[in-house]
Order: structure tokens, then sequence, then C-alpha cells
């Protein structure tokens, strides 16, 4: 880890194996998602959040080129807020309204009234399985943190205490950060009771994080629950998209689609969602995707 970009994953046992921590400090990322979508001071702390998590989610994962998703559409004015992390916590996202903005009620910026509690958070998992995993929670606040905890514990069963925060002035994220306490099967009362009590201290994260980065926060926060790092992961924001996997996702439209497309605009722009890099298609680049969408059908 450099001075300059400090972003990183620890997994970190606690009580002598009784309870979990994934603590992640994510300045470096959500600044760069901030960039590259021009994000607000709102959006930037809800998608910030939202990549924090799903980033702490892929640590998480174990098996090569896997993947986790989380989305959050929650009926507010931010629309829809959804991030994407690979194993190696490589994480990307995008808001539908990154212009958003809405009068402060309080010290915090209103995430939840950005992106309302009227609706779900989705999270699934490709693992290469035949079906990917996905679990689904009704929003309770559209704070996220809250909505990632009532993930964990109704749709893992796994009782979790979550932490997320982005603190952005007008020109940057300042500092940015997440932590989850998870109670492993059979911790004692003790264990449940000591954990219970400092959640409070958990709370400003990003504050925290500002303070002390990761490698400080650790003791920080969890000193007296004897914390023994386990694991440093590196973490940051990456897209992975390529002409190549354009010109597939276009082949999948078909040839009806292709063909109407060609008669019609004779050429295709596609911007990509996560990294708004845009891939130009002249109508010869269409014909041949036809000519492979044709082929393809005719092999049904
Ligand atoms: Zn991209």
């Amino acid at each position: 880890m450099n001075l300059l970009n400090r972003d990183g994953i620890l997994h970190i046992s606690l009580l002598e194996g009784q309870a979990r921590a994934i603590l992640i400090e994510s300045t470096g990322l959500v600044q760069r998602a901030k960039e590259i979508h021009g994000l607000s001071k709102i959006a930037t702390a809800a998608l910030g959040r939202t990549l924090t998590a799903t980033a702490m989610l892929g640590s998480m994962l174990k098996g090569k080129d896997e993947s986790v998703t989380a989305s959050i559409r929650g009926g507010g004015p931010i629309g829809t807020v959804l991030a994407v992390s690979n194993e190696k916590c490589e994480v990307k996202g995008y808001v539908d309204n990154p212009a958003i903005d809405l009068p402060r009620t309080g010290p915090k910026l209103p995430v939840g009234a950005a992106v309302g509690k009227d609706g779900r958070l989705t999270v699934i998992k490709d693992m290469h399985m035949r079906e990917p995993y996905v679990g689904q929670v009704n929003l309770v606040s559209g704070e996220i943190a809250e909505d990632f905890a009532m993930y964990f514990t109704a749709s893992e069963q796994t009782p979790s205490l979550v932490s997320l925060g982005v603190l952005v002035s007008d020109e940057k994220v300042e500092s940015a950060g997440g932590l989850i306490v998870q109670l492993m099967p059979g911790a004692s009362e003790a264990a449940i009771q000591s954990i219970e009590m400092s959640a409070g201290m958990f709370m400003d994260i990003s504050g925290t994080m500002k303070e002390c980065h990761l490698d400080g926060a650790v003791n920080q926060l969890l000193l007296h629950l004897q914390p023994e790092v386990l694991e440093l992961r590196e973490t940051c924001y990456r897209c992975d998209c390529s002409r190549e996997r354009v010109e597939r996702a276009l082949i999948t439209l078909g040839a009806k689609e292709l063909g109407d497309m060609i008669d019609e605009q004779h050429s295709a722009q596609v911007d990509c969602h996560f990294c708004n890099k845009r891939y130009a298609f002249t109508e010869d680049d269409l014909k041949a995707l036809l000519a492979a969408a044709t082929a393809k059908d005719d092999k049904k």
C-alpha cells in the first residue's frame, strides 16, 4: 500500500474465533467512482457505501472469477444503485442519477431520502454453479448499512453489525470505509454482549479512517475484542469491459434486433455503465456481428 492509495481490506478474528470482522478503507476507490461518474455529494455517499459493502462481500468469495452484485432499488430519486465485486475485490458500480441533490435536514447527507426505502436490496453471487445465489431483503431505511445488516441477518442467517461511511467535501472524498462484525455459531453470551456494547464505537467509520487509516483502525475500534488479523487484501475500482464483451452482448441481442439496428441507425454506440467508455460500431462492424448472430441462430 502506498501513501496515495491506502485502500485495503482486513479479515480479523475476534474473541478467539467467536466473532469475525471485515474492515475496509475505501477512500481511493470511492474517489475513483466520483471522478468517473461525476457524482454529486449524495450520490458519492450512496454509491460509495454500496461499493464499500460490495468489496467486503467480494472478499468473502473463494473461487477464481466469482463475482457478487448488490443492487438497491428503493423508489427514491437516485434510482438504482448497483455495485459489482469480483473475488479480487476489484469493484465497479453506478447510480441512475449521479447528479442527485437534495436539501439537508440534519448534519448527515440525506442518503436514505435519495435512495428511498420502498424496495429491496438484492445480492447475486455468481459462483459458477448452475444457478447463481440470489438473496433479497426489503430495505430498512435506504441508508445502506442497515440494509446490508438486514441482508446478512435475514438472508445469510448471520447476525451482523454493519457500518459504512463516506466523508465527502466539495472537491473530493476525504475518507471512506466500512466494518462488518459477525458472530460465529456458538458464540458465548459474554461475547455477544461485548460486541453489542462496542456497536456505538463502530458508527463513525469514515471519521476513524480519516484519523487512523486501516492499520490504526484495528486497534482504535477492536482492541477490546482481542483482534487477530488473518489477512490483508487489496481493493480498487476497476472496470473489466472490452470491445469483445460488448460484441458478445450485441450478438446475444439476436439477428432480428441487429438487422433493425443496421436498417434504422446504420451504426451503434454502446456506453459502458461502469466506466463510461464508449464503443462505436460502424455499419460494416454491425454486419459482421449480424453474420455471427445468424450463424448462432442457425445452430440452434
Ligand atoms: Zn467499462
